[in-house]
């Protein structure tokens, strides 16, 4: 590896660290201030990333890998052992000076650490945990933490990841153990899960000290996610879903992060030519909020994919699922519970609370929705209000343009 500055070390770290799911501005176009035009750059981007803290706040952080260069060989990933990318190794140290240089100077909230496996798991675990003791005990980092552990590494090193950091991720990668073992056959659904199933005892653990000793030190307080890649294999949403479903139920995670496949520069020929569509992603994350947020189960939102699985790239899941049960609705706003009120598509759970919250005063009335809810036209008709009952039979409702989810596995 030729010897590289830290400044070209960050631009090959970070570039790579945009894999990892979390963030929301990786995919920004790039726009700088060269020539003086203008003020501002996103380019080339240095790994500065938002993310939400559990209490909802958008935190800036610093999102890099430690290294590019893995000995692993997943066959999805563009920093797998034969891949022909430049690579880059930061040292603990590196890390560490970067995210208090980058902190003082109110660039970012925290730090999001990730990295490949270097020598082995257990030596790559010890250099990332490493950096967040480091930043906790030798310079009282108070800033937000989140590591992404390696399952393979020994429990007391993932562990040690919790007693410094306020988020951990352990990823699944692939959503059936037959993806994992064909995608990453170095990996072990087994000690994957095992990994979380560790930090779940520990997290509660520490919530409990936490619960009965006010001096008792803090583990992972924003909990465990993990990250899904979609479209690598031909696991349906459906299937997807049910496995997030069961994530979050067995292992109490905060979240499941899904990462649509890119396609990889020298690819292996076991996958897919084209992605997914990004749109699939992001009916993924909706069909996750009806199951946190809105009291579906799994199975219900099975029901809203197609007969393939799939969820309908066209419509939202929750809609998709509302024109499979059209005998639900409308649904009578005045009087409806609110297990119900949360099933009428575009009505969302501050939405349903201000509608609770009115309702006790007076009888609504559409003028009243219209203030509570920003769509209202998208809800007329699933609902009754005190001078409303939809004329168009939910029956006849059809919003759908006719189109078909891309094939990812077509010769
Ligand atoms: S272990 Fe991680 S970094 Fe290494 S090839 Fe697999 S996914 Fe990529």
């Amino acid at each position: 590896m030729s010897q590289l500055d830290v400044r070209q070390k960050l631009a090959i770290l970070a570039d790579a660290a945009k894999y990892d799911a979390s963030c929301a501005s990786s995919g920004t176009k790039a726009r700088d201030s060269r020539g003086g035009t203008g003020m501002g750059s996103t380019a080339p981007g240095m790994g500065i990333c938002h993310a939400y803290a559990p209490d909802g706040r958008c935190i800036s952080l610093l999102k890099i890998l430690l290294t590019n260069s893995c000995i692993f060989d997943c066959h999805y990933c563009i920093n797998r052992k034969s891949s022909n990318v430049r690579r880059a190794r930061f040292t603990a140290r590196e890390v560490v000076d970067l995210t208090l240089a980058f902190y003082r100077r109110n660039y970012i909230e925290g730090l999001f650490l990730s990295s490949g496996i270097i020598r082995s798991s257990n030596y790559t675990m010890e250099q990332i945990v490493e950096v967040a003791r480091s930043l906790r005990e030798d310079h009282d980092f108070r800033g937000y933490i989140h590591l992404k552990t390696i399952p393979d590494a020994d429990p007391e090193l993932v562990h040690q990841a919790g007693v410094h950091a306020d988020r951990v991720s352990i990823n699944v990668e692939l959503p059936t153990r037959a993806g994992l073992s064909r995608l990453a056959p170095e990996k072990s659904a087994e000690r994957i899960e095992g990994a979380m199933k560790g930090m779940k005892a520990a997290i509660l653990d520490g919530a409990d000290a936490k619960a009965r000793y006010k001096c008792a030190p803090e583990f992972a307080p924003a909990g465990q996610s993990t990250q899904m890649i979609v479209g690598a294999d031909a696991a349906t949403d459906s299937a997807i879903v049910q496995r997030a479903a069961g994530l979050y139920d067995r292992f109490g995670l905060r979240r499941v992060y899904y990462s649509a496949f890119s396609p990889i520069p020298d690819a292996s020929a076991v996958l897919p030519l084209v992605r997914p569509p990004l749109m699939r992603e992001h009916r993924l994350y909706q069909a996750d909020w009806m199951i946190r947020f809105y009291g579906f189960s799994s199975a219900e939102v099975a029901e809203s994919a197609d007969g393939s699985g799939n969820l309908p790239l066209d419509i939202d899941p929750k809609l998709a699922w509302a024109l499979k049960h059209r005998e639900t609705f409308p649904v009578d706003v005045n009087r409806a519970p609110r297990e119900l009120l949360l099933r009428i598509p575009g009505l969302g759970v501050r939405a349903v609370d201000r509608i609770l919250a009115a309702r006790v005063h007076r009888r609504l009335r559409l003028a009243d929705l219209a203030r509570l809810t920003r769509s209202l036209a998208r809800l007329r008709p699933f609902l009754i209000a005190a001078d409303w009952r939809p004329t168009l039979l939910a029956d006849r409702l059809d919003p759908r343009p006719k189109t078909e989810q891309l094939e990812l596995f077509a010769a």
